[in-house]
């Protein structure tokens, strides 16, 4: 675990210093509180932080003012070091946002067993992060393809609309869905058609520009959204998606699957509903079913 000292006394310091990396901890030293401050507010800063209280320029308990006014998403563990043992300076310490307290000069084996305590808050806090986020991630991430799921293609796409409003700038969007997708199952298996539907994703996505998005909304459904792009150059996304999916057979384990997309195209219209821009692209996608499939049909007709 890695620990922040600031100690303005070069013989504290160091025996700080050398204690603390005796018990195994990997020590960053600063020598007041500015150079603290400045090495807290790094990336790869330490979370659990030893700060002395008296110290020129900034002293420990405006260290610890700052780091909990800037904290943003981390969380550090303080031990604040110092002379002072008044219930007051104590109260003062504590208010300041430091978690816990040991007297100057420290008793080791105190300060090793609030140490201990200040490393598991750090990990435990970093596993609830990180669980956090998973969480975040799984929420609005489709298991199989890992693009985005319905909820959160459907939320980018209000999100589109309402950009697209604001700076008047026109919206497109595709509802691609793939061809004959059940015969692919029956023919190859189901855990083929999980494949194909991956590799679909994967190709589609490098098809896609940066700033374009794409979700899965059915079972072989997908929404693209294109922003910013006249209605010709988006439609030309579309036809570029469309021929990258197929163009190339798909090879699975030694086996060469033809397989195809059919697309709905739309633009967005000025004040219209969500769900009426959707309806037009399913529209437009029935009709590439209905004259063939493996084509790319917009709304209003190109
Ligand atoms: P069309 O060209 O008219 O779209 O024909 P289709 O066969 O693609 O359409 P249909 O809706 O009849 O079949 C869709 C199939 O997609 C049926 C379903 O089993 C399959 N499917 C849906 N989700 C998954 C999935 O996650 N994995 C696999 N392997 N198959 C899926
Ligand atoms: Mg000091
Ligand atoms: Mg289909
Ligand atoms: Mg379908």
């Amino acid at each position: 675990m890695r620990v922040l000292v600031a100690e303005d006394d070069l013989t504290s310091r160091l025996v700080l210093e050398k204690t603390l990396a005796k018990w195994g901890y990997d020590v960053v030293v600063a020598r007041d509180g500015i150079e603290a401050l400045d090495l807290i507010e790094s990336a790869d800063a330490p979370a659990l932080l030893v700060l002395d209280w008296e110290m020129p320029g900034m002293d420990g308990i405006d260290v610890c003012r700052k780091v909990r006014e800037r904290e943003g998403g981390r969380s550090r563990y303080i031990i604040l070091l110092t002379a002072r043992s008044g219930t007051q300076d104590l109260v003062a310490g504590l208010e300041a946002g430091a978690n816990d307290y040991v007297g100057k000069p420290f008793d080791p084996s105190e300060l090793r067993a609030r140490l201990d305590v200040g490393s598991r808050f750090v990990e435990l806090y970093e596993e609830l992060l990180a669980t956090q986020h998973a969480l975040e991630h799984e929420a609005h991430t489709d298991p199989l393809t890992q693009i985005m799921n319905r909820g959160a293609i459907m939320a980018r796409l209000h999100e589109e609309v309402a950009r697209a409003k604001r700076g008047a700038i026109p919206l497109s969007l595709g509802i691609m869905d793939i061809d004959h997708f059940k015969s692919v199952n029956d023919t190859y298996g189901h855990a083929a058609g999980d494949e194909v539907l991956r590799e679909v994703v994967g190709r589609s996505a490098l098809a896609l520009r940066p700033y374009d998005a794409l979700g899965r909304v059915g079972g072989e459904e997908f929404l693209m959204l294109i922003p910013g792009a006249a209605r010709e150059d988006a439609w030309s996304v579309l036809e570029r998606v469309r021929r990258v999916v197929g163009d190339t057979p798909i090879e699975l384990s030694n086996q060469l699957i033809d397989v195809t997309v059919s697309v709905g195209g739309t633009v967005a219209l000025a004040d219209e509903p969500v769900d009426q821009m959707l309806i037009r692209a399913d529209e437009a996608l029935y009709r590439a079913k209905e004259l063939g499939r493996n084509r790319v049909e917009t709304s209003p007709e190109k």
